[in-house]
């Protein structure tokens, strides 16, 4: 099926997609695929979810748009009030917008904004994480620490200082503690800081639960507290990035409550619609908001299809859908399943050398030795292959690895439905087993 269309789908010979199905993508062959990474952290509900698609129906037969330069919409504020009710302490202000990349996007330029609105204008500086992933827009890239991803645009983009992420597996020293070495990891931040002038600095942009770059890594506990405690020393903006690891997908509906951590902005999108609508949202305190309501009045930003009523209308449908069927309790149990499958299966592989994550997030990293924890030579493409024997044995999971020094290794990372069975846990183990044995063997 050739056609002009031109992105990911035309690269190679993918299945052309036809039919959702609960947690399976029929083509149009009727090959089924367990969807074992919700695409890449997004569909949360499955792909036939009654409630959401009776929810767009009927917002469909009121009002399917109205721009924002104009009128607000019933389901955009229902869904503001939601996501604010939910949120952690002092988040009280939604900015809906149509993606990941936007939302971050967004809060990079709010923050800035914040700053002229109260008599900073010198704090211009964002401190994000090497191997981490903020999205594709030349701001959000900047601020992502994937070398890969980077290269090619690097004369457009602005300066960045990266850290280390808290990556526990490759970073902790043999003698150190857990606590030792999230504070050191954390302390990092305050080094740069003081490097780059404090008052230069505008804000630290973080994934709690490290997603596309390094396969479901979380900080370790104490760290995001450490973070915050820095931030506020210097008086910057924490904005964390919770586009893949939110929306109920590590077990919280946000993840840095599992943290204790309450940040200045958060960013999430991929579950917010569960790929039934595109949508993001920026959710900021009422500090930052009051300051520039105070000032100039308005945050100098915008896009065409923000606050959408129908991208509304299907996130309100996810959160009642999560809401009513307990879906966060779920996911804790369905992780620890998946979990406990992961380990009975791979636990002891000679190439694996890590399982981590949290609810339906967890990620594998695969090593060539377990001692030395050295990773496969990137020439091998290990990750490649494991997608498509993956893909060839009926499994959709999000392999990764690295060309270059943004990323040690390969990692797959798995983001199953919330809904997912115990039966499908285990065909995703089977199946994730046989793609990973195949890949090596070839
Ligand atoms: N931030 C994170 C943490 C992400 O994982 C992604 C997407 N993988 C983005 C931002 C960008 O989101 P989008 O692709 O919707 O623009």
């Amino acid at each position: 099926m050739a056609g002009h269309i031109f992105g990911r789908s035309t690269r190679g010979q993918l299945p052309t997609a036809v039919a959702g199905d609960g947690c399976y993508i029929v083509d149009a062959d009727g090959r089924r695929y367990l969807d074992g990474s919700g695409g890449a952290a997004v569909s949360c509900l499955g792909h036939s979810d009654a409630g959401v698609r009776a929810a767009l129906h009927d917002q469909l037969d009121r009002l399917a748009f109205a721009h924002t330069g104009f009128f607000t919409s019933e389901p955009a504020e229902r869904l503001a009030d939601r996501l604010c009710a939910a949120a952690p302490e002092g988040i009280d202000r939604v900015y809906l917008l149509s993606g990941g990349s936007e939302a971050v996007e967004a809060a990079i330029k709010l923050a800035r904004q914040y700053f002229l609105e109260i008599g900073q204008p010198q704090r211009h500086r964002v401190i994000a994480r090497r191997q981490s992933y903020h999205g594709n827009t030349l701001g959000a890239l900047a601020a992502g620490g994937n070398a890969w991803r980077r290269a090619q645009f690097a004369p457009l983009l602005v300066d960045v200082s990266h850290i280390a992420p808290c990556y526990e597996y490759r970073d902790r020293l043999e003698a150190e503690s857990v606590d030792a070495y999230g504070q050191r990891a954390a302390d990092e931040l305050e080094a740069e800081i003081l490097r780059l002038g404090p008052d230069s600095v505008m804000a630290f942009l973080a994934e709690p639960v490290v997603g596309a770059t390094l396969g479901a890594v979380p900080a370790v506990p104490g760290y995001l507290r450490r973070i915050r405690e820095i931030c506020d020393r210097h008086g910057v903006l924490l904005i964390l990035d919770e586009v893949m690891c939110g929306m109920g997908r590590t077990g919280h509906l946000f993840a840095c409550e599992e943290d204790g951590v309450a940040p200045d902005m958060i960013t999430i999108a991929k579950g917010l619609g569960a790929g039934y609508q595109p949508i993001g949202a920026l959710l900021t305190s009422a500090t930052i908001y009051d300051a520039i309501a105070a000032g100039s009045g308005f945050f100098q930003h915008g896009h065409t299809y923000m606050g959408h009523p129908m991208a509304a209308a299907a996130a309100n449908a996810v959160l009642d859908a999560i809401e009513g069927r307990d879906l966060l309790a779920r996911v804790r149990t369905q992780g620890d399943k998946l979990d406990a499958a992961l380990r009975a299966r791979l636990g002891q592989h000679p190439h694996v050398g890590d399982i981590r994550g949290r609810g339906l997030f967890r990620g594998i990293e695969l090593v060539a030795d377990r001692e030395t924890r050295a990773p496969f030579d990137p020439a091998r493409k290990l990750h490649a292959r494991i997608k498509a024997e993956a893909v060839a044995a009926g499994l959709i999971c999000y392999p990764m690895g690295g060309t270059l020094d943004g990323v040690r290794g390969d990692h797959v990372l798995l983001a199953p439905p919330f809904i997912i069975e115990d039966a499908q846990v285990e065909e995703l183990t089977d199946k994730l087993s046989t793609a990973i044995e195949r890949a090596l063997a070839a």
